[in-house]
């Protein structure tokens, strides 16, 4: 019998989902691929709460709003979960799967949630306030609503954990780092599905060198070795790296000190600025969207891009070096997939590392950009995190079957 997975991905004003089918087969590797069956999400919550949902071609299949924008976390969920009942075409709902940001460093893999597991993760939430929380809270949710439905937390930050010791250390006093104040990496997901992808497209360079560049609101960048995550741009939280949308990205952290003690700003103040007021937003004074800022002719929105495409080519520089080399580089994400001026500006700053860019075939998005000689093949690959999760949790939840049995 065929069997469904919902994927959930929460965040602080939203919870996004995606609802899988495997064949008649079921879990096992027999099962054939997952199928996307409907995508949606719970919107404006606390504000104007609305459900959305969509096949897998994009038509709309549902749309409820409520009048209370106070309605719970657990009655919007719920009937998330209704609407996912009614609508799993004679499967079998035997799983979700969840985006959770942090798995600090003991959770290496996607783990089946138990009372345990739970309470090791809410330890995490002070690693990562601004996401961990509402990550957890559908799992608590969801385990008083149907609390017979396994759930698999698949974590951002697992994938790197197989970086060497020297990519996660800080030089900072050992106590503090032993304390866990170490670089985690953040977009784990995505990375292992291209990881996983490149070997449709490159299979010498999939077992190579490569690194990825996430380009999304949310930006970084990930060295592989052998598909393998081996470094990354983003550190102990996702602030660390590339300018985002509206994160600032790497800065020295002598600013910090110098907004507190001589601007007066509090910590607040100064999360804030650097979480939501800065990257192509405060650089360019006029917006966080790429597609705005490459449209736009104010000198502004340029420095902004200029200074985009400048931290991506260093830390494409300092990651080679990370590995030793660099066979093939992946272009991802909003940005990455969609801009070719932004793929091609920063081709053209890294010819040197043996990029010999394909114009032509960039325009029309790949997905090789590079000429069949580049010494180094350029890519443009889609991500896709939530068929990563459910993967995941298809697998995480045979196993399960498989030990119990
Ligand atoms: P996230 O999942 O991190 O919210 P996405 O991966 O959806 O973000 O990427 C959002 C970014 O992608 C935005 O900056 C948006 O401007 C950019 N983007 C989407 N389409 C294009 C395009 N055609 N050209 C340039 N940028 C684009």
């Amino acid at each position: 019998m065929s069997k469904g997975i919902l994927v959930i991905n929460a965040g602080s004003s939203s919870i996004k989902f995606s609802l899988y089918l495997t064949g008649k087969d079921g879990l096992s590797a027999a099962g054939g691929q997952l199928r996307l069956a409907s995508k949606g999400q719970v919107e404006g919550m606390y504000v104007a709460p609305r459900f959305v949902a969509a096949g897998p071609d994009g038509v709309r299949t549902a749309d409820h709003r409520w009048d209370d924008p106070k309605t719970s976390h657990e009655v919007l969920l719920r009937y998330l979960l209704d609407w996912v009942e009614d609508h799993l075409d004679g499967a079998e709902l035997v799983a979700a799967g969840h985006r959770v940001v942090h798995g600090g460093t003991d959770f290496t893999k996607p783990t089946l949630v138990t009372p345990e597991v739970l309470e090791q993760l809410e330890k995490l939430v002070p690693l990562a306030p601004l996401h961990q929380s509402y990550n957890l809270s559908p799992i608590c949710a969801l385990a008083k609503i149907h609390p017979d439905l396994p759930q698999v937390a698949c974590f951002d930050t697992a994938f790197h954990r197989s970086n060497p010791a020297v990519a996660q250390t800080f030089a900072l006093p050992r106590e503090l780092t032993e304390e866990g104040v170490r670089r985690y990496g953040f977009h784990g997901l995505s990375y292992e599905y291209i990881a996983g992808a490149l070997h449709q497209y490159d299979a010498r360079a999939a077992e190579g060198r490569v690194v990825v560049a996430h380009l999304g609101s949310g930006a970084s960048m990930c060295a592989l070795k052998g598909g393998r995550s081996h470094a990354s741009t983003m550190g102990f939280t996702a602030l660390e790296g590339l300018p985002m949308g509206t994160r600032s990205g790497s800065l020295d952290v002598g600013v910090v000190f110098y907004l507190l003690e001589q601007k007066g700003m509090s910590v607040k103040d100064i999360e804030s600025m650097l979480y939501k007021k800065s990257g192509l937003l405060g650089v360019s004074g006029v917006s966080n969207d790429m597609r705005v800022l490459m449209a736009s002719d104010d000198p502004r929105a340029r420095e902004a891009v200029d200074l985009f495409v400048y931290r991506i080519c260093r830390e494409l520089g300092s990651l080679t070096a990370a590995v030793g080399g660099l066979d093939a580089l992946v272009f991802t994400a909003g940005i990455g997939q969609n801009s070719r001026e932004i793929r091609a500006l920063v081709c053209e700053q890294a010819a040197w590392l043996g990029i010999d860019f394909d114009a032509e075939a960039n325009e029309a998005h790949g997905p090789r950009i590079s000429t069949p000689d580049s010494p180094v093949s350029v890519w443009v690959i889609p991500t896709d995190e939530e068929l990563m999760i459910a993967t995941h949790t298809r697998k995480t939840l045979a196993e399960a079957t498989r030990v119990a049995a």
